[in-house]
Order: C-alpha cells, then sequence, then structure tokens
C-alpha cells in the first residue's frame, strides 16, 4: 500500500508498483443491500440461499483442489503480489463480532481471524496491520484503502462481484436471538417482526429479503442490536451462529440463540476477500492457508479462540 517505500524496498522486484491496485466498484453492492427498496432484484444472487449452492461443493475441508485450479489460472508459482511488495498486508476487519473478531482488553484487533491473518502473514512474511473498519465498508476497501479483509465474511455471488474468495476456512449459520420467554420458534414467526441485524451482513439480507413484512433495524456494532432486542426495540436479531452463542453467554438469561435450522437459514462459509483479479495474492493466501492447515495452526486457534 505504501507505494513509496514500496519502491525502495522492493528494488529486485520486476513488477511495476506504479500499476494501480484493485478496483474499487463495490460501493455500488454495498448501497444496493443497505436499500430495502431497491435491494430485492440484487438479493436473489446474495441472499444465504443462493449462497448455498456455492457452499456445498466447496467445504472447509474440500476446496483446496478446486480453488488452486482456478487461482492457479493466471497466477505464476511463486509470484508475490504487488500489494505485497512493501512488506505489509493491510487487513480490514470489524472488530465486532467475537469470537472471529473484538476488541481486546489492550484496545488491539483479536480473535480467530485475526490471529488467522497474523500467522497467514507470518508464512508469506510481511507484516500484517489490522484496521478495524465498519464490515460495510469493507469490500469496497479492498484493493485501495486495504489489502484483504477478514471478518467471517460469507462468501456471496454478489460480492464475489467486487472481489475474490480465498478457500473458505470456516463454516457458519445465521442464528436468532431472542428475549428469553419469546415464543418466536420457526421461519412463520419472523415475519412482520422488527429485526435487529448488522448492517451488509448476510443476517441483514436474510432479514430484508426473506422475510416477509419484516421492519428491519441495521446496526454498525452487533452489540448494539443485542441492546436493543434486551430494551425490546426489536424482537429479535438475526446474526451467525458463533457471535450469537457469545451473546447469549454475555447477556445470561435475558437472550438465548436458537439455530438456524429451525427457521431453515442455510450453511454459509468465510473466507478471505483479496482484491479482485489479484491472482497471485489469491495462491499466496490459499497456500499459507493451507499450510496452516496442515501443520495445526488452525486447530490451535479454533480451540483457542472458538471451542474455548
Ligand atoms: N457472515 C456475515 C456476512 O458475511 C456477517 C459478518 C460480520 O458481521 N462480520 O455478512
Amino acid at each position: 500500500m505504501k507505494k513509496l517505500i514500496a519502491l525502495l524496498l522492493a528494488g529486485v522486484m520486476t513488477m511495476s508498483l506504479l500499476t494501480a491496485c484493485g478496483g474499487n466498484d463495490g460501493a455500488k453492492a454495498d448501497e444496493t443491500v443497505t436499500d430495502a427498496a431497491g435491494a430485492e432484484n440484487e438479493a436473489d444472487s446474495a441472499d444465504a440461499a443462493g449462497a448455498e449452492s456455492e457452499a456445498n461443493d466447496a467445504d472447509a475441508a474440500g476446496t483446496e483442489d478446486a480453488a488452486d485450479a482456478e487461482s492457479g489460472a493466471d497466477a505464476e508459482a511463486g509470484e508475490v503480489s504487488e500489494a505485497l511488495a512493501d512488506g505489509v498486508l493491510t487487513v480490514g476487519t470489524n472488530a465486532e463480532f467475537p469470537p472471529f473478531e473484538y476488541v481486546d482488553d489492550n484496545g488491539e484487533p483479536d480473535g480467530f481471524d485475526v490471529a488467522l491473518i497474523k500467522a497467514i502473514g507470518e508464512k508469506l512474511g510481511v507484516e500484517v496491520e489490522v484496521e478495524n473498519m465498519e464490515f460495510e465498508s469493507l469490500v469496497a476497501a479492498i484493493g485501495s484503502k486495504i489489502d484483504v479483509a477478514i471478518a467471517g465474511m460469507t462468501v456471496t455471488d454478489e460480492r464475489k462481484e467486487s472481489v475474490d474468495f480465498s478457500d473458505a476456512y470456516y463454516d457458519a449459520v445465521q442464528y436468532v436471538i431472542v428475549p428469553e420467554g419469546s415464543d418466536i420458534a420457526s421461519a412463520a414467526d419472523l415475519a412482520g417482526k422488527a429485526i435487529g441485524v448488522q448492517l451488509g451482513t448476510t443476517g441483514d439480507f436474510i432479514a430484508t429479503d426473506d422475510v416477509e413484512g419484516s421492519e428491519v433495524s441495521r446496526y454498525n456494532k452487533a452489540v448494539d442490536a443485542v441492546n436493543d432486542l434486551i430494551n425490546g426495540r426489536v424482537d429479535c436479531v438475526i446474526i451467525d451462529k458463533n457471535p450469537a452463542l457469545v451473546f447469549e453467554s454475555t447477556f445470561e438469561g435475558q437472550v438465548k440463540a436458537i439455530p438456524g435450522e429451525q427457521f431453515e437459514f442455510g450453511v454459509e462459509e468465510y473466507a478471505i476477500a483479496v482484491p479482485k483479479g489479484d491472482a497471485a495474492m489469491l495462491s499466496q493466501v490459499n497456500k499459507a492457508l493451507e499450510e496452516i492447515k496442515a501443520d495445526g495452526t488452525f486447530d490451535e486457534l479454533v480451540k483457542q479462540y472458538i471451542e474455548n
């Protein structure tokens, strides 16, 4: 990202550092999904159901071969992404999504994703700088403000129009958080409800596009949605499984988290978003991810951050 420093440091590299970073056309996609009235056309390709068909043939364990074949098409073996020529991988996240990302006691972003991307940086021999930003802004910032994003981000067809995704590293599903004593228990019960979501997330897409008559409140911080649930401003919150379980235990006795299967929500997959067309970056990230899985680091991180 820091081109001047890169010019000094990367004398041996032959690629042009002045080539502009990837396109920045993600903003439009983000706009459409947050506009309840205008979202419908786009939504079909980006909702959880749409992502499912992709998901089925790409489970966390089995994607490597397919994705390698795909990304390997343009990347020469060992090629280094231009974005890494400065020795820094600038990573965007939204540290409001425990246990994948949160702000620790020292005010620093931490969590499974943060640890995973640092391990990837180590494999790639680059420094990792984490930028904490709004989830909504991540996709549009890739290739300009940030090199890649890791944020419990679900692979969707709509996002794929703006960015490329690494191999999937985690399976997820949306959960429904309700106040203790709520009678919401099935998809039909959601109709007409006031639903809290994190802005621009797959939970937002489901609440906006798939729930009839819903009244959707969108928050930048998931915890604010849960606070409004406790205050009675919304009837439920739709959010990914692991954060839902964290909030259930944080607000024990006040809320409960109901599995999305009960609402017929489909499987989602988390992956790292990289600049569209940066085949070198994609294959570098996938290779590092593969090594991290093979050497046991990945399982260690799952134990430390998720199963703990
Ligand atoms: N997995 C959801 C999505 O990609 C939510 C991610 C998040 O809130 N960090 O939209």
